[in-house]
């Protein structure tokens, strides 16, 4: 344990196995969880020199190796309404607040616009890191702004969701800014009436059936439908889905389309296509296979599993293997959802 001339006990050479959702046995050179946005500054000024590595809930991100230097998991708590309208709400929730227990919270209280997110497992700094979508809703849909620390001079900065430059499973922080910010709190503006209710999702409608559609029934689908065909991180390690769906252009896509006419996609904008990565991995016969201690899920071909004892090693080898075999068939790069440290 190091003791700093400012009293934070910064522990080392400490096993990350129980904070990442993969259940990979990994150690940090030095760790530290950080409480208070004062001890975020302090730890982060008086370890300048040090790699900095941020982590929430570990629930996307792949360890491969020993981590050099500083992890911070951020545990920074509270949730407010900022703002409020007969109409909607803004709310703050802070970095370390859990993402679904926020969801539960925001459907009981009646507000909109997050219910179809619900269940996604990690903490709420990490949700704009990709812009957290499921089931048709993308967090940018309700996204107002996130307030950050510089990680090398701890100033403050708020970026409104413009600025954010949100798409597909990304966001500036996943590359323009990636590891210059520590996120310590979103705002979120959801509705109070007038909801907008997103059922677009075959499987959310019909799990509905006739019951009357409300943020409670569609939160309630969503969550049986994901613990159905998602392994639980209880149980079986994984990160969800490790790959992106690839998106190709509409030339590309006939083409594909003509040699293989069951694959699956859809038009996502003008003259652009995304695949179902879980088609192309299913068709290589992946789904249900596995290499060593490591498999792809049996019911969800997009998800890598730890079938127990796994390293990250063993993982990023089947990934590879998968990406190469994508490639060499279809001429499609598989990009990782997941962060590979
Ligand atoms: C079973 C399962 C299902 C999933 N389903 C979905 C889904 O439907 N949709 C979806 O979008 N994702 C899904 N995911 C992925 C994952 O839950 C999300 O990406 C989530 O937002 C990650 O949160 P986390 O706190 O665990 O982040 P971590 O894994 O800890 O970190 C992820 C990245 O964000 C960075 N980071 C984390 N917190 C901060 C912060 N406060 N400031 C700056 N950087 C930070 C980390 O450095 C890392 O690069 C799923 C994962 C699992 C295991």
């Amino acid at each position: 344990m190091l003791n700093r001339g400012s009293g934070l006990e910064i522990k080392n050479n400490y096993s990350l196995e129980k904070l990442n959702t993969f259940g990979l046995d990994v150690a940090s050179e030095f760790f530290y969880i950080v409480k208070s946005l004062r001890e975020l500054k302090i730890v982060l000024r008086e370890n300048k020199t040090k790699k900095i590595t941020i982590i929430g809930g570990g629930s996307n991100i792949l360890f491969t190796k020993f981590l050099d230097g500083l992890c911070l998991k951020i545990d920074l708590k509270g949730i407010d309404v900022v703002e409020e309208n007969k109409n909607n709400v803004v709310v703050k929730v802070m970095a370390g607040e859990n993402w679904h227990d926020f969801v539960k919270w925001s459907v009981n209280k009646g507000f909109g616009g997050v219910e179809n997110l619900s269940l996604i497992p990690g903490l709420v700094g990490a949700a704009p890191i990709q812009n957290i979508g499921a089931y048709g809703v993308e967090l940018k849909d309700v996204f107002v702004s996130c307030e950050t620390v510089n990680i090398k001079d701890q100033t403050e900065k708020e970026f409104d969701e413009k600025r954010c430059l949100f798409g597909y499973r990304t966001s500036r922080f996943k590359t323009i800014d990636k590891n210059i910010y520590v996120i310590i709190s979103i705002k979120l503006r959801l509705t109070k009436k007038k909801h907008k209710y997103n059922i677009s999702y075959g499987s959310v409608k019909e799990e509905i059936g006739n019951r009357k559609i409300n943020l409670k029934s569609i939160s309630k689908a969503v969550i049986k439908i994901r613990k159905s065909k998602l392994p639980d991180t209880n149980f079986i390690g994984n990160c969800g889905s490790f790959f992106k769906n690839p998106v190709i252009n509409e030339k590309k896509y006939f083409e594909l389309k003509n040699m293989y006419p069951s694959i699956s996609a859809f038009k996502v904008e003008k003259n652009q296509y995304k695949v179902s990565a879980a088609w192309l991995i299913e068709y290589l016969k992946y789904k249900g296979k596995s290499i060593g201690n490591v498999g792809v899920y049996k019911n969800q071909a997009l998800v890598l599993v730890n079938l127990g004892g796994a390293t990250g090693k063993e993982v990023l080898y089947l990934a590879d293997k998968i990406t190469s075999e994508v490639y060499s068939t279809f001429q499609i790069s598989l990009q990782p959802e997941v962060e590979i440290l």
